[in-house]
């Protein structure tokens, strides 16, 4: 692929160097695997309902009923799901649940952590300073945040066109206070909405970004270090693992694996 200048322009701002990217010509054979079966997500089906945590425990505070019957919401009442959840002790800080943003059939899907104060402000995924990133990144390979199911920060382009789509979410819907990891409880109750969302959306291809979310959709403890390189599945979707954006603003060296990490991406999903 040859770039063009509004490419290279992003790499740039993404702080690469077109130098310093290497890019792979095509798959290599050793890259188009699923992973082992151990590593592969049971059917969601197969999910149990989330179970509220003991009593006493941190989490426990403040708990309302975990989410029920989300498998079968549409996105209305999914919405409304999220709004109104109480299952963990984050509805007790948060100022607003954080939903996601983007085209609801959007061709891609990008999976974050949780929001953090200015999200938690906004009410949209990634617009602080490691979401500048993520649209820089996205841009660079063609893509942006839909404007599908609302989002300020949408810059409208291929507006219409799934394939140039990115629906966004997270782990969490609401903040952890103090920008704390997510708890494997507040996950744990959280995830039925995330599935749901990647059910609706039906993305062609998912990139999971940092720790959390790579975790929860491929439910394994394995080192983000270790999975990346891979064709991963979620559901028969495929996953590529990458770095989390605010992880490579503290790691300018590591940028370009996130780099090679959405050229991946790119080549699973299109080929090219
Ligand atoms: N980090 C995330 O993982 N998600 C957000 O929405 C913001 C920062």
């Amino acid at each position: 692929m040859s770039w063009t200048d509004r490419q290279r322009a992003m790499l740039a701002e993404m702080g690469m160097p077109l130098w310093f990217v290497s890019r792979p010509a095509s798959l290599k054979a050793e890259q188009v695997v699923v992973l082992a079966p151990t590593l592969a997500p049971p059917e969601f089906a197969a999910r149990p309902e989330p179970v509220p945590p003991r009593a006493g425990s941190p989490q426990s505070s403040a708990l309302g009923s975990p989410p029920q019957g989300v498998a079968t919401m549409d996105w209305p009442a999914l919405r409304g799901a999220v709004a109104s959840c109480t299952a963990c002790g984050l509805c007790n800080s948060r100022t607003q649940p954080v939903f996601g943003v983007g085209h609801p059939r959007a061709h891609w899907m990008v999976v974050g952590e949780a929001p953090g104060e200015q999200e938690d402000r906004e009410g949209e995924p990634f617009v602080g300073k490691s979401g500048q990133l993520l649209d820089n990144m996205l841009r660079a390979i063609g893509l942006s945040r839909g404007p599908g199911v609302g989002g300020p920060r949408s810059d409208g382009q291929g507006a219409d066109d799934p394939a140039r789509q990115v629906f966004i979410a997270n782990t969490l819907k609401c903040r952890p206070p103090g920008n704390r990891n997510p708890g494997p409880q507040e996950l744990a109750q959280c995830e039925p909405f995330l599935v749901r969302q990647i059910e609706l959306v039906q993305p062609k291809i998912i990139l999971a970004m940092g720790r959390f979310a790579v975790q929860s959709l491929l439910r394994t403890s394995e080192p983000i270090g270790k999975l990346r390189g891979r064709v991963h599945q979620f559901q028969g979707v495929p996953l590529i693992v990458t770095y989390h954006p605010a992880y490579l603003l503290r790691n300018l060296e590591e940028k370009a694996k996130a780099w090679d990490d959405l050229c991946l991406a790119r080549i699973t999903r299109e080929g090219v």
